[in-house]
């Protein structure tokens, strides 16, 4: 929203007033218009606007039933509403905030007034897109945190476990990584954690697949719908990139440069086992892989193991 004018959608199947609402708000946005809630539902699909300005009274359709489509649906959902009637009584205001909308603004619309509030609306749903993207992101990498992970592995594990589809978990640490901090610095840890992260996520091709900083040097990456050969390969492609970058670590044990150990387990997930477990048991062979030398995958196919 930096870089281009806020989009505002408005709807109303009078188009004098939308030519009000356009004379009201200038330049300073970009305004698209419908004039019924269906086609202003199917415009709101496609441009996903940054606020929407909403009739009350429009046939077929009407201004409630619009918002109630808008909130139901995941991609409109986040986007607010303000009403735009000539019904303001207490009584309306109430079902209109029921409904779901953030404001209410009188017939005949004061262009001042329109602007203003347009302006507080759209910050607000700046700061909160802003909030919920910073919920699910680690600060230090710009990659997915720990919560996002969590929520994704509980998703990914319903999604396999109903289609009856493996889900491979790779536990990821980097070796060594203290001796790299009291070596270098700490400055130099955190740059070293931002390249790895970004070689990790570089690694991933398919949109379900997905890499977190777990805390500390630790990462997980989670493939859903990946068999262990599959997983296999994407870990040693994952072990083989971070070394290929070269970061010099003196003191480590295995190479002189920046390593991982990997441990990772398969599941075809079922009602007898928790994503918990999945974690755990990829902790496992982490552990395994750090106690026979690092800078190596450690595995285990759960299934398998039974
Ligand atoms: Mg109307």
């Amino acid at each position: 929203m930096t870089d281009r004018l806020p989009m505002i959608l408005a709807i109303d199947d009078t188009p004098a007033n939308l030519l009000t609402i356009g004379k009201a708000l200038g330049s300073a946005f970009d305004l698209q218009v419908a004039t019924s809630g269906l086609t202003g539902l199917a415009l709101a699909m496609e441009s996903t606007p940054d606020l929407i300005l909403l009739d009350v009274m429009m046939p077929d359709m009407d201004g409630y039933e619009t918002c109630r489509c808008l909130l139901a649906n995941p991609v409109t959902r986040d986007i607010p509403v303000i009403f735009i009637t000539a019904q303001n009584s207490p009584d309306d205001e109430t079902q209109g905030l029921e409904a779901g909308v953030v404001d209410f603004i009188s017939k005949p619309v004061n262009p001042s007034v329109l602007r203003a509030r347009v302006r507080t609306h759209l910050t607000m749903k700046r700061m909160a897109d802003q909030l919920r993207s910073m919920a699910l992101i680690d600060g230090l990498t710009g990659i997915a945190n720990r919560r996002c992970l969590d929520e994704a592995l509980a998703s990914e594990w319903r999604a396999c476990q109903r289609a009856c589809l493996p889900l491979a978990l790779a536990m990821i640490d980097i070796d060594h990584f203290k001796r790299l901090n009291d070596t270098y610095g700490h400055p130099v840890g955190d740059t070293c954690l931002v390249t790895v992260a970004s070689a990790l996520k570089a690694c991933l091709g398919r949109s379900h697949d997905l890499i977190a900083r777990y805390g500390g040097e630790e990462f997980l990456c989670l493939l859903p719908g990946t068999e262990l050969a599959g997983a296999l390969s994407k870990a040693e492609e994952l072990r083989q990139s971070v070394q290929d970058l070269g970061i010099p670590n003196e003191g480590a044990s295995a190479a002189p440069v920046v390593t991982l150990s990997i441990g990772m387990a398969v599941v075809i997930p079922s009602a007898a086992m928790t994503p918990r477990q999945l974690v755990d048991s990829a902790d496992g062979q982490l552990y395994e892989a750090k106690r026979t030398g690092r800078n190596r995958i450690c595995c285990i196919d759960l299934h398998q193991a039974g």
